[in-house]
């Protein structure tokens, strides 16, 4: 279900100081999406996922989910908690010490008044979804992390919602458990008719799961679109930044020309890729260091070649990072550690130009 977010705002009065946790918020959440909510802390993800669940009372504002409104200040409309049909998922699982693997996920159905066989049909369903046949009678907390997160996402499936909120579920996961459990919950929600809302404040969890990101920064919106788009082509310095390592190099647009669009910088004039930028303005260069390549040790020449001096060099595993000095400018690239590089050497560069993206300064 689609769910529409029109102007919300929600203040905190925090040691006698306004803190405006989120400003005039507008947003649409397509149905059936994994939408991801990532920002810094403190820039107003959970206050909006709280807002929608009815954990939390918006200042104004309006949300609708599947064309209802749940929440609007000026039609005085509040509807509860438990009839909003959402499940959700947190961060610390939430799931009850004394009771078993299945009482645990029947608990929303039984709350609920479903008959028994109902439930048991339902919760036997939900077990074999998520992979956990077999340990229903198990009490729920001796279970690894993992599986704990999983009978959380289970107790969250069960009642069939309409849409799944998740808090930061996989961060109290060591971060192997992290990578699979990720895996799973992907596969898990693709295989659902369901519209999820994913908060985190990890980049490489949210360009894995989401069909959306929605880049939140002090209680503002400031990007959304698909991970390729936020992190190949984002429109703003500061998602560029947020969402992966970035060379950021201040520049000047020169022309516009045979589609690319030039700039100069203090590593000389670099084609980018076309944005409608008007000659003479200021921009940032936006350079990711997988993308850029020692084209050899001697010096070689062409367009977007520039020389440079390596600074320091580490090998960090699957790579070396080094840094490399071009003019007034100092780069980070990650090199494949097949080639011999010593700190001092004069290396060329070369830049692709379509991976040279052009930021309003
Ligand atoms: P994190 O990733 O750290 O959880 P977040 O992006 O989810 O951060 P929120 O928890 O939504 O951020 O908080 C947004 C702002 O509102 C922060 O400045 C926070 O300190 C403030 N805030 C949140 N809840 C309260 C509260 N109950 N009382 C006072 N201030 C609050």
């Amino acid at each position: 279900m689609e769910i529409i977010i029109k102007g919300l705002s929600k203040h905190y009065i925090s040691e006698g100081k306004t803190v405006k946790a989120l400003d005039h918020v507008d947003l649409v959440i397509p149905a059936n999406e994994i939408f991801t909510l990532l920002g810094p802390s403190g820039c107003g993800k959970t206050t909006l996922l709280r807002c929608i669940v009815g954990l939390e009372t918006p200042d104004e504002g309006e949300i609708s989910i599947g064309g209802e409104i749940i929440w609007s200040r000026a039609k005085g409309i509040a509807i509860p908690t438990e009839k909003r049909g959402l499940g959700m998922v947190f961060q610390t699982y939430a799931i009850w010490p004394h009771m078993s693997v299945f009482d645990n996920i029947a608990y929303p159905l039984q709350i609920r008044g479903e008959r028994k066989e109902v439930i048991r049909e339902k919760v036997a369903r939900t077990l074999r979804f998520v992979q956990l046949e077999g340990v229903e009678k198990r009490s729920a907390t001796k279970l690894s992390g993992g599986q704990q997160q999983r009978v959380a996402l289970a107790r969250a499936l069960v009642a069939e919602p309409k849409v799944i909120l998740f808090d930061e579920p996989l961060s109290n996961l060591d971060a192997k458990l992290r990578e699979e459990t990720r895996k799973e919950l992907r596969r898990f929600m693709g295989e659902l008719d369901i519209t999820a809302i994913y908060v985190t404040h990890d980049r490489v969890e949210a360009l894995a799961l989401s069909d959306t990101i929605a880049v939140m920064r002090n209680g503002h919106i400031i990007e959304k679109g698909s991970p390729q788009k936020i992190y190949f082509n984002a429109d703003h310095r500061f998602v560029a930044d947020f969402i992966g390592r970035a060379n950021q190099i201040d520049a000047v647009v020169q022309d516009n020309l045979n589609g690319m669009t030039l700039v100069q910088t203090g590593m000389g004039v670099i084609q980018c890729l076309k944005r409608d930028l008007a000659a003479g303005s200021k921009a940032t260069l936006c350079i990711r260091p997988e993308f850029i390549r020692i084209t050899g040790q001697a010096r070689s020449e062409g367009q977007n070649i520039v020389q440079g001096v390596v600074e320091s060099l580490e090998f960090v595993g699957e790579v070396y990072e080094a840094d490399i000095r071009i003019g007034q400018e100092r780069l980070l690239a990650r090199i494949d550690p097949d080639v011999t590089l010593h700190q001092g050497d004069e290396v060329s560069i070369s830049l692709d130009p379509n991976h040279c993206l052009l930021l309003s300064a």
